[in-house]
């Protein structure tokens, strides 16, 4: 209730004042019109009872895998050293910690993964590398952003380039010891959650969540049946009102307000951008990317048109009530894995064109607050020039870049040959929007549910 007398007194103080959407649109922080117009009394170190929920939409951006060393790579390949990319447009940035804890402890484990990433925004509870949103000691499930946000009747939704039974999107919906367990076929690391009295599989759990939206692929995992012989997690879903959706026309033409499982790849979705992957040194000649990648399936959806949509749909009606949004830009990540330093830049700048669109659809709803972080750095790193007396013991590659000038880039994580490992550094957070001058100095990934969960009014 007191969320719509809110946002009727700020309709009509944007009546008053002219605070049109073009008019927002001339602001760098779109938080800034929407700040003025919250009653005084809505400071956010006073959310006990009666505390006003200044912000109607969250916007949660994941770059997994988006470190800094990531960012200035895909700044300087795509629009030079001093060009500006829209994650470097936001007006409140600040840092985050990024560790984990060792299974059954509080004690740091310095590198997280992404399932121990998620879970720490997820719940504000750090646990252990693999587990999805449990305690690290009793393994109790801890309840997330996403369901606190459904308790409260707000939207939610969960976008990804990845499978939606991966680790960043499966943190927001499921509560398992490990993020292997991502169909009914697959819970031998999770034997407690599996039969017909567990909670089942991280597909089952998220169909489960009462999410809105879940866009992303994985269609192999939603195809497994629950029990063998039976019907499938895809069934069920349709069973429970989700419309299966598996392309962009599919998702326009879903009745609205029906909630939504999109499954667009069988697995992950297919970068966007090709190239040679990192060598020992002197590594492939210098080259520019492949843009767009061949392989790239026809009709695979866009992260930002995915994001659009999401948007719309969380938003439509003439009273909508608020929503959560995670979005995930997954693949930058999986090709640093691959010490692929295009799949990895053309990821980035996917992450970025979506990113350019929530902050587009933000300046026509100012009372969203749009959060961008990474889960945890990478392997890249911008080297020097290599000769032969000179050089990294990894993998290297260099790219011509758009100032016209060679980058080396390296991946040193682990054996040229092998797996590149994640690293331990902190990462950005940016934000803009009500509540974003909470995003300043050094943060905890953990820290980060509490600023969301206050800016939604929802309980810690
Ligand atoms: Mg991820
Ligand atoms: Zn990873």
């Amino acid at each position: 209730m007191r969320r719509n007398l809110l946002v009727v007194a700020a309709v009509l103080s944007c009546l008053i004042t002219g605070c049109t959407a073009g008019a927002a649109a001339t602001t760098s922080d779109v938080g800034s019109s929407s700040e003025a117009n919250r009653p005084t009394g809505a400071s956010l170190s006073t959310t006990g009872a009666g505390a006003v929920p200044p912000t109607r939409n969250v916007i949660l951006m994941i770059g997994d895998g988006l470190g800094d060393s990531e960012i200035t790579m895909a700044r300087n390949y795509a629009v030079g050293a001093a060009g500006r990319l829209a994650i470097d447009e936001f007006p409140h940035t600040a840092a985050s910690t990024t560790f984990s804890v060792l299974r059954g402890t509080e004690t740091p484990d310095y590198v997280t993964d992404s399932a121990a990433a998620a879970s720490a925004w997820a719940t504000g509870h750090r646990t252990y590398n693999g587990a999805l949103s449990i305690d690290p000691v009793t393994s109790a499930p801890l309840p997330t952003i996403l369901e606190k946000a459904r308790d409260a009747g707000l939207r939610t939704g969960s976008v990804t380039t990845a499978a939606l039974t991966d680790a960043t999107p499966a943190a927001l919906v499921a509560h398992l010891p490990s993020r292997g367990c991502q169909g009914p076929a697959d819970m031998s690391g999770c034997p407690a959650a599996a039969g017909a009295s567990g909670p089942g599989s991280i597909a089952e759990q998220s169909i489960h969540s009462g999410a809105d939206i879940l866009l992303g692929g994985g269609k192999a995992v939603f195809d497994q049946p629950v029990i063998a012989g039976g019907p499938r997690v895809l069934d069920e879903a349709r069973q429970r009102g989700y419309r299966v959706v598996r392309d962009l026309d599919g998702l326009d033409d879903a009745p609205p307000g029906a909630p939504i499982l999109g499954l667009f790849a069988s697995g992950h979705l297919t970068p966007v951008w090709s190239g040679p992957t990192a060598q020992p040194y002197p590594g492939p000649a210098a080259t520019r990317c492949t843009d767009p990648n061949p392989d790239v399936p026809a009709g695979q959806p866009r992260l930002a048109d995915l994001t659009t949509a999401a948007l719309t749909r969380l938003s439509a009606g003439d009273d909508p009530p608020g929503f959560f949004l995670q979005v995930e830009g997954a693949l930058i990540d999986k090709q640093s894995h691959e010490a692929d330093p295009c799949g990895q830049i053309g990821e980035i700048v996917e992450f970025d064109r979506a990113v350019r669109a929530a902050r587009d659809w933000a300046r026509d709803h100012p009372d969203t607050l749009i959060v961008v972080t990474g889960d945890h750095a990478q392997a890249v790193q911008i080297l020097p020039q290599q000769t032969d007396s000179d050089h990294s013991p990894g993998a290297v590659s260099t790219l011509i870049t758009a100032d016209g000038q060679p980058m080396v880039v390296g991946y040193a994580t682990n054996l040229p040959d092998r797996v590149m490992n994640h690293t331990g550094t902190q990462v950005p957070v940016l934000a803009a929007g009500p509540s974003a001058d909470r995003i300043a100095g050094v943060l905890d990934e953990t820290d980060l549910h509490s600023v969301l969960a206050q800016a939604l009014g929802l309980p810690e």
